[in-house]
Order: C-alpha cells, then structure tokens, then sequence
C-alpha cells in the first residue's frame, strides 16, 4: 500500500518526552509482595499496613541522668531531698517515691511510681544521701510518656511507604525483622556495540572501552535496584537473540547502543521477534533515538530450542497471558545520551516497579548563567551546576553526547521546551535536581 503524505508525516512526527514516559509508565507495574530480612528492606516500599503490636516506648521512663522526684517537690530551689536508691536502664525501681523524696535514675530506665518529674544530674550537687537540687525544675520534664512514640494498635506505617533508615529502626522497634515489601527489581544491563571492550583490555585499533554497562549499573544500584551485569554483545542478531534469551529471567533489560539505523542496529528487529518494540523518534536532545518494547515467554520455555515470534500482548493487559512480559529499555549508545534517557525515562519505570509513588526528582528555577543555543524543535537537557545558595545555574561545559565529563560535573539538568532556539543568559529556566530524592 503506498504511503500517503500525510501518513508519512504523521510517522516523521517526533514523540514529545512526556508522551513517550507516559507510553512507558503505562506498561509497568509493580513487582509481587516479598518478606525480606529487615535490612535487605531499605529502599523497598512496604507491600502492607505495619500496625503497631505495643507501645514504645513500652513504659514510663526517664529521658535524663537524675534524680526521680515529685513535680511539687522542685517547683522552687534550692531544696534538699533525701535519696531513697537507684534504678539503671533495664532494671525496674524497687519502691515508689514520696514527698521529700529522690531517687537516682539513669537514662532509659522505668520511672519509679509517685514521681512525675526527672531533675538532671547537672541541677543538683549530684549526692547519695541528702542531694540538693539546684535549679527549679517544671513538673513532668524529662519523663518519656509510654507510647509517646508509637502507640499500640495504630497503623505506624502505611503501605506504600518507602524504607528509609528511620523506617528501617521503626520495624526493628516494633519487632518487625521480615517486613513485607515489593520484591527489588533484578535489571540486566547489556551494550552491544562490535567496537567494544571491558574496562580491563586495552582496547585495539577501533575499538573503545565499555562505559555504559557501568554507569548504567551503577544508575540501577542507586534506583534501589539489583543491576544484573551481562556480556557486551556483538552486532549479529545471534548474539543479541541470544543474549536476550538469557537476560528474560530479570524483570526489566536496558540494552546500549543498537537503537540506531545503522547497518548493525540490531535491537529492533530481534526483539520484534521475541516480542514487541517500538523505536521512537524523540522531540529530545540528547537521547535520540530511544527503544522501548516487552519480551514475550511462556513459563520455563527459555531454552526450548528457537524463540519463535509471538503476538504482541494487547495494549490493555500489561502481562502476556500464560508467561512473563520482560519490559526492555533500548537506549542510545553514546554515553552521555544513555545515562540521561536512563534518567528520564528508566529510573521513573525502575521505581514505578519497585512500589514507588514518587516518580520524579525535584525541581527548581534559577537563573541562567551561560547563554544557551538549541533546535527549536527539541527538548534540550543541559548538564548544569546549579548554586542553590544564589539561585542560579551554569552549564558544565561542552555537551556533547560523548563527553561523558558533563554528567560527572552535573548536579541538575536544565530542562529547556521545545520553542525557543537561544536562553540568554540572565533569563529563569528550570533545572531538574537530580542529586536529590524524587518528591512527586
Ligand atoms: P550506537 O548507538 O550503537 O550507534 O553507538 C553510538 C556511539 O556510542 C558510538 O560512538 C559507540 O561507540 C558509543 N558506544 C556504544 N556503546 C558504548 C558503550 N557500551 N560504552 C561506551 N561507548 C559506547
Ligand atoms: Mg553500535
């Protein structure tokens, strides 16, 4: 059927980013429930409600080294009370106090009964017997309220929460040591590329060293995912077919390199083969162009001989009936190109799968330092160094989609429209602050 003008140019139409992040999200889902030790949770969202089983702090106790007292006792000073013993952290008091009293107590330990006041050490002359208190000292200061922390049978925290350390040590308190979380996303990480070499080898005439796998990696591990690192793969489709199979036990592939059209791009038509891929034409630079797609296998069918060409799930089931669906992330092959995509479009779907709600990194305006010069009709992410301090940002230097330097000098991306073809310096843009945690 010949190509009418206008299908021709509604296929020449760049796909604008969101357009293209919102196609990707919208195939993602969050990975199953798992219980996992209490420190393999960091980073994980919880799967269900954590309710609290008991109070904590589970009683009454002092938040000072002192002396346990009754409130009316200090109200003026100084006076002087008699000791009546001790109590330490973890032991219980063996009597209750009374008017004109005072026993020693060290942080953490029980409150003894009749005292609702702790004096600190550094307001009295610190005695055994008779001690005096120095300072007048307000009624229930320094006594920790059972529960003041978490209280018995309210739900402490929701599902959906992400573990961070303080969530991590609310479990522990709560006697928690398997939280139930969604599972951590495993993610094999490929470049293919007949050019390339590990880090190791000295490379040979025409050959260059593998940097994609480990920036991509290392961009898995710190998305709180678990990179799985897979052999460079050479430009035949045997290869790629091959390395592929192996790969469809994680849950997500980001391959580098191969998107291209190119006598040797050969991400396309293989995983058209083994499932479903588009190759999209982004409105971006850098990052053109960008692969996404699904691959398609039936439960333990991974070696069963050649992968034949399945139909593609329908759009409306996310999961291909009877088997896995393995999203795969085909990005650019030049370094700076694929750790931005990585960052734009990946990382969103890595977190998505992971449990999150937050998707997407802060951002902030400031103003423009370095005048900026683009394609009217792209989307441009700058490598820049924004000053928080005075509001401003400036770029790295040269942004070229080789020179890896400008991401390892970055601490934001401008993020420039589509529109405009020059930012002078002095006008506001926006910066995408990518050291920081995802906020909405
Ligand atoms: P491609 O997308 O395969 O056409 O590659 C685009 C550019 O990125 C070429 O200059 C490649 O040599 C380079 N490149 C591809 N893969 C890698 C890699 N793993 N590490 C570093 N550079 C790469
Ligand atoms: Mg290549």
């Amino acid at each position: 059927m010949p190509i009418s003008p206008t299908s021709a140019k509604a296929a020449d139409r760049l796909l604008t980013v969101d357009e293209a992040l919102e196609g990707i999200l919208s195939r993602i889902r969050p990975l199953g429930a798992r219980e996992v030790p209490l420190l393999d949770a960091i980073g994980r969202t919880l799967a269900a409600d954590v309710v609290a089983d008991r109070d904590v702090p589970p009683f009454r106790n002092s938040a000072m080294d002192g002396y346990a007292v009754r409130g009316a006792d200090v109200a003026t000073a100084p006076v002087r009370l008699k000791v009546i013993g001790a109590v330490a952290a973890g032991a219980m008091p063996e009597r209750s106090v009374g008017s004109g009293e005072a026993m020693r107590i060290m942080t953490g330990a029980p409150m003894p009964d009749g005292a609702d006041t702790v004096v600190r050490v550094e307001d009295t002359d610190n005695a055994d017997d008779v001690v005096t208190v120095t300072a007048a000292t307000t009624k229930g200061v320094s006594v920790r309220r059972a529960g003041e922390d978490l209280q018995q049978g309210t739900t402490v925290l929701p599902k959906g929460t992400l573990l961070r350390p303080a969530e991590i040590g609310v479990l522990a308190s709560l006697g928690v040591p398997k939280p139930l979380v969604i599972a951590r996303p495993r993610v094999a990480v490929m470049a293919t590329g007949d050019e390339i070499v590990e880090p190791t080898e000295v490379p040979g005439p025409g050959k260059i060293r593998n940097s994609n796998s480990y920036s991509l990696a290392s961009a898995i591990w710190t998305a709180a995912c678990g990179p799985w690192m897979r052999p460079v793969v050479r430009d035949t489709p045997d290869s790629l077919r091959a390395a592929l199979r192996d790969a469809m036990e994680a849950d997500a592939i980001v391959t580098s390199g191969g998107v291209s059209v190119g006598d040797h791009d050969w991400v396309k038509p293989v995983v058209s083969e083994m499932g479903r891929i588009d190759v999209w034409a982004i409105a971006i630079r850098p990052g053109r162009p960008l692969a996404f797609g699904e691959l398609y296998s039936s439960q333990g069918a991974f070696d069963a001989g050649p992968v034949r060409p399945r139909d593609p799930a329908p759009p409306s089931t996310p999961g291909h009936v009877g088997g896995r669906t393995v999203p795969i992330f085909g990005l650019p092959g030049n370094p700076v190109s694929a750790l931005l995509t990585f960052e734009l479009f990946v990382r969103p779907a890595l977190l998505k799968m992971s449990g999150r709600t937050k998707l997407f990194r802060p951002r902030a305006q400031a103003k423009l330092l370095d005048p900026i010069d683009k394609p009217a009709e792209l989307r441009l992410f700058a490598r820049g160094i924004h000053d928080a301090a005075a509001g401003a940002v400036r770029l790295t230097g040269p942004q070229g989609s080789g020179i890896l330097r400008s991401m390892s000098l970055a601490n934001c991306l401008l993020d420039l429209p589509e529109g405009p073809e020059r930012f002078a310096a002095g006008e506001t843009v926006t910066v995408i602050l990518t050291d920081h945690p995802e906020d909405h």
